[in-house]
């Protein structure tokens, strides 16, 4: 009789050798980083232009596959991860030489006579883990970088958007050469495993918990990591706003991926005389926006897990507008909560989904204060005309990045750097961001070999001290 291992067991088996797969693929990569090539700054190109092309080609394949995991529509999905990836693979062609060459410093006098310079070196071997939200942006843009700076990577994609997940491990590794850049399809059982490798950095996108695991796995090998996490992000629009703009802006930002956004506004604190007026424009937008369950522009709910999560949070005693759902195809109406305070079950925990509690005030100060009690979030915003409204927000509140009269519009600017504090993250990436990211700046001090003092040499006197109290 054949030995029959049980079901838990096979599992266990098959993880085994998927994992033994990986752990010879991470080695190669270190083995290639050692030659030297990921160095040449026309490999680098190569493969950034490869990589554009594979999108371009496929770029029906991704629209499919997204549509299958959450019903994200063509539009959303090109203006908001498509256009993201080929603009970052535009700009490091762009710069990626620049930002490769040496930056000459000046060399203090101690150091005379010396030349100074900064050298950008790639880290090496790196794992970029993504989140499902934005599937293809938050696997592909780190990697984009993490390959710009001249590193090797493995990327695993979320398992949650399954079929997403599916089709960037195909056109990878049908397309890339294992040793150089691999995507390694798995749920949390192979993460766990991929993350006893060594990497000379981990780039994490995902919840604060789950960033918490990845931090502790890193530090039993002394990786550095960048974790992009979430977080509540406040939204204050005061009487001072332009309140049709302000109200415009804030339904597209909330709703668009049916709310599913790391930095949507996560809920408004309006003040008290224009709230009325302002929850009018808000229903108004929402009609106007059409997010009906017929629609093919509003996003699906990624899974029943979430779903019901989400449902959970809608209070039918505060609803403004909207709190319709479907279980069947996961449609969650956009929901407006009114007459909200601090302490309702909605202001416990990030919402990342289409429901938007309303807090009212009187105080601005005060308003900033309680905002200061919870987590740093990843973004806040203000709508304002009023110039110490805007001093006050900038300066007192602490969050990733923000916006002053517009929502998440701060991502769409390679020249600003895109990350979390304190709850909500560690590092940042984007443009020049991404490069340092991914790169080691190593300092060179490079001496002349002539004109040598003897004075910091022993024997050491009280003259050669004075003189050097002097220089130093
Ligand atoms: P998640 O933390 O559940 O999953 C992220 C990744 O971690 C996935 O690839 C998953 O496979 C892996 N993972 C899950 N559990 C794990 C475990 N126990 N051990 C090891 N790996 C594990 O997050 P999510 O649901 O994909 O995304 C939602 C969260 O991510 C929200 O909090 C959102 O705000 C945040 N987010 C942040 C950003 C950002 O750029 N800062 C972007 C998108 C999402």
């Amino acid at each position: 009789m054949f030995y029959k291992p049980c079901l838990g067991k096979r599992i266990a088996i098959t993880l085994q050798i998927l994992f033994m797969e990986i752990q010879e693929i991470v080695s190669k990569q270190k083995e290639f980083f050692k030659t030297q090539q990921t160095k040449n700054i026309r490999f680098r190109k190569m493969y950034l232009e490869k990589l554009r092309d594979l999108i371009v080609e496929n770029e029906n394949l991704l629209y499919e596959a997204i549509d299958k995991d959450f019903g994200k529509s063509k539009f959303d999905t090109f203006t908001t991860e498509i256009s993201f990836i080929l603009n970052d693979i535009k700009y490091y062609l762009k710069n990626l030489s620049s930002f490769s060459k040496p930056k000459k410093v000046s060399t203090n006098l101690v150091n005379q006579f010396g030349k100074s310079r900064i050298h950008s070196e790639p880290l090496g071997n790196i794992l970029v883990i993504g989140a499902w939200n934005y599937p293809y942006q938050l696997s592909l843009s780190p990697i984009i970088a993490a390959l710009a700076a001249g590193n090797c990577c493995i990327l695993k994609p979320s398992e949650i958007a399954e079929n997403t997940m599916k089709i960037m491990v195909k056109i990878i590794n049908e397309n890339f050469p294992p040793e150089y850049l691999y995507a390694y399809e798995g749920g949390i059982d192979e993460t766990t495993e991929l993350l006893k490798l060594k990497f000379n950095k981990i780039f994490f996108t995902g919840s604060t918990k789950v960033g918490k695991i990845v931090y502790k796995a890193a530090a039993e090998n002394l990786t550095p990591v960048t974790l992009e996490l979430g977080g509540k992000s406040p939204a204050i629009i005061t009487k001072e706003a332009n309140l049709e703009v302000a109200a415009k802006r804030i339904i597209w930002g909330k709703f668009i991926n049916a709310g599913q956004t790391c930095v949507a506004p996560d809920y408004l604190l309006i003040e008290e005389s224009v709230q009325e007026q302002f929850l009018e424009m808000l229903r108004k937008y929402i009609q106007e926006f059409r997010y009906e369950q017929n629609s093919d522009h509003y996003t699906r709910i990624i899974n029943q897990k979430n779903f019901e999560r989400l449902i959970k949070l809608i209070n039918k005693d505060k609803i403004y507008f909207g709190g319709d759902f479907n279980a069947e195809n996961l449609y969650i109406e956009p929901t407006v909560l009114a007459n909200i305070n601090w302490n309702d079950e909605v202001m416990q925990e990030e919402i990342f989904g289409p429901i938007l509690p309303v807090i009212s005030f009187t105080n601005f100060n005060i308003t900033l204060n309680e905002i200061l009690e919870y987590e740093k979030p990843l973004a806040a915003y203000l709508f304002t005309n009023n110039s110490e409204e805007k001093d006050n927000f900038t300066q007192k509140l602490s969050f990733g990045g923000g916006c002053i009269n517009d929502v998440m519009m701060h991502l769409g600017n390679e020249n600003l750097p895109f990350g979390g504090v304190g709850n909500s993250g560690i590092g940042n990436y984007h443009g020049r961001f991404g490069f340092e990211t991914f790169s080691h700046q190593k300092a060179i001090l490079e001496r002349a070999t002539w004109g040598e003092p003897n004075i910091k040499y022993p024997p050491y006197s009280e003259k050669k001290l004075s003189w050097i109290k002097r220089f130093m």
